[in-house]
């Protein structure tokens, strides 16, 4: 019988091992909860506007319609069965393996606080960087129609949470869009007025970056307007506020960007685990008691030179480069590969229009030459000629106009005031109320509410966020069909 491999994830390291097993000789099965490959260093660029969906995303099954050796499976992995040999999915007969390979990446860590997530989204999915488009653009014009001052101001207040590179990077991108794009386009408010605070618990942003990159960092975001506060923890946060130590600041929008852990592989496999929830796998990147099962990227903790292999895409292309080798020299009855090595290529950040940093090692490089670099890098990186054409030219276009082209409110946003009318909202928003009023928080409650799913692990139906409304016509809160749009 045909040799079985089974890659759970379609990531940066499943999606380069599938590529790699090009003419191997097996069958492969490649099970992804989500239907696209996800470029996610570019996320933050779809929730500030810069760029669509589908310029970062591409359908796993268009990638692999070249492959008839490769099964693609839409389905959210619940577990496996080590002893039987099966993957289990959520809706769907289990799948049975010879080869596994587990690449299912990482998710959010709000560190014990776990009800945070509803107010302070982080960035990891699509739908993380529409939802949080949607609150970022949904902020503006709520200011834009409130009379209350103090309602205006904390509805341009923007909470980031976290100083590592994706932080900062909101952050840059946040301060062009209120500064650059958008102050023409309000009348009622000056857009550059927004107050936009990136908050790091540690020392310094960018702490894998050297002490000179981050001051760079720090002093140019300070130079657009962006409060850098460091060594300054979140102690408490809600759909209205952000607190700061003992301070509390009304705030509307809140994005973590803070930490992330692994996917529940290390549960599904009952492997050890470091503290961030990673399999530990051996130097050839399976499990030290099932050579069978190999465990790559962010969901993978492999020691190198004495640390961690970091959680990079490339770190995570080249494991999958390295298990597609291991899985072909075994089934070439051939020696196994060395042990894996990482070859890290450098650390890049942008802070925004003109400004970035870029650690090479040796070379460290600051400023307009570092933008341009890491611009032309992410594009080289991209899937297709389409998307760094499409990229490319949207880049070009912003840089000369100041104009943002993915700036669509699409989603599905409910506003259901108290008593169910848009006008029995008024007066209820605290002290001066506002033309559209926050509805009562209504989350789900784990006790008694059934889980609604949707087949690929979201919860269906149920509001991100109380603030969550219909821009247009409040009164029809909730009875909107929606959900994402394609190309948004
Ligand atoms: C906002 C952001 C910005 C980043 N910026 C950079 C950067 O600038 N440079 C850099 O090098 N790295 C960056 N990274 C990190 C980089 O994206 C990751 O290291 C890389 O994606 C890891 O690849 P992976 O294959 O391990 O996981 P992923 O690329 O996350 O892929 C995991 C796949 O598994 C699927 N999956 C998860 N759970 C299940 C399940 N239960 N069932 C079925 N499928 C499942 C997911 O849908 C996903 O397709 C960034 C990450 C984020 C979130």
């Amino acid at each position: 019988m045909t040799h079985r491999v089974v890659v759970l994830g379609a990531g940066f390291a499943g999606l380069q091992l599938v590529q790699d097993l090009r003419g191997a000789d097996c069958r492969i099965t490649l099970i992804d909860q989500r239907n696209h490959h996800l470029f996610q260093p570019l996320l933050y660029q779809v929730a500030t506007t810069l760029l669509a969906t589908s310029e970062i995303a591409w359908p796993i099954r268009r990638v692999l319609r070249r492959r008839p050796d490769v099964t693609t499976l839409l389905a959210r992995v619940t577990g496996i069965d080590r002893q039987a040999r099966l993957v289990l999915l959520e809706d769907g007969a289990p799948v049975p393996f010879d080869t596994l390979v587990v690449a299912t990446g990482a998710r959010h860590a709000y560190f014990g606080h776990d009800a945070w997530e509803a107010d302070a989204p982080g960035l990891k999915t699509l739908e993380d960087a529409t939802t949080i488009r949607r609150r970022l653009l949904l902020a503006f014009e709520r200011a834009e129609l409130a009379e209350d001052p103090a309602e205006r101001d904390a509805n341009l207040t923007f909470a980031i949470i976290g100083g590592g590179p994706t932080g900062v990077e909101l952050a840059g991108i946040l301060a062009d869009l209120a500064h650059r794009v958008l102050p023409r386009e309000f009348r009622r408010i000056d857009t550059r007025t927004a107050r936009i605070m990136l908050i790091e618990a540690g020392p310094r942003i960018l702490p894998v970056f050297p002490p000179a990159l981050s001051d760079y960092a720090a002093a140019a975001l300070q130079r657009r307007g962006v409060q850098v506060l460091t060594g300054q923890p979140v102690t408490d946060l809600s759909a209205r506020h952000v607190s700061i130590g003992d301070q509390a600041v009304p705030c509307r929008t809140v994005i973590w960007a803070a930490g992330v852990q692994a996917s529940p592989a290390a549960a599904w496999l009952a492997a050890t685990a470091d503290r961030a929830g990673r399999v530990i796998v051996g130097p050839d990147l399976t499990l030290p008691d099932d050579p069978a099962i190999l465990v790559l990227g962010d969901t993978a903790h492999v020691d190198q030179d004495g640390a961690p292999v970091p959680a990079l895409a490339p770190a995570a292309k080249q494991q999958g480069r390295y298990g597609a080798a291991l899985i072909r020299a075994r089934l070439a009855g051939q020696p196994a590969p060395g042990p894996f090595r990482y070859r890290h290529g450098g650390n890049l950040a942008t802070i925004g229009r003109n400004a970035a940093v870029i650690d090479f090692g040796r070379i460290r490089l600051t400023g307009r030459l570092a933008w341009w670099i890491w611009g032309i890098a992410h594009i080289y990186f991209l899937i297709g000629v389409r998307s760094r054409l499409a990229v490319a030219i949207n880049w070009l276009w912003s840089f000369l106009s100041r104009q943002n082209s993915a700036r669509l409110i699409t989603q599905r946003e409910t506003l259901r005031p108290p008593g169910g009318n848009a006008g029995a909202a008024a007066g209820v928003d605290g002290p001066g109320g506002t033309a559209m009023t926050r509805e009562t928080p209504k989350h789900p409650n784990p006790a008694t509410d059934p889980p609604r799913r949707n087949g690929q692990g979201e919860h269906e139906g149920v509001p991100h966020s109380p603030e969550e409304f219909d821009v247009m016509n409040p009164a029809k809160a909730d009875k909107t069909p929606g959900g994402p749009q394609e190309n948004q």
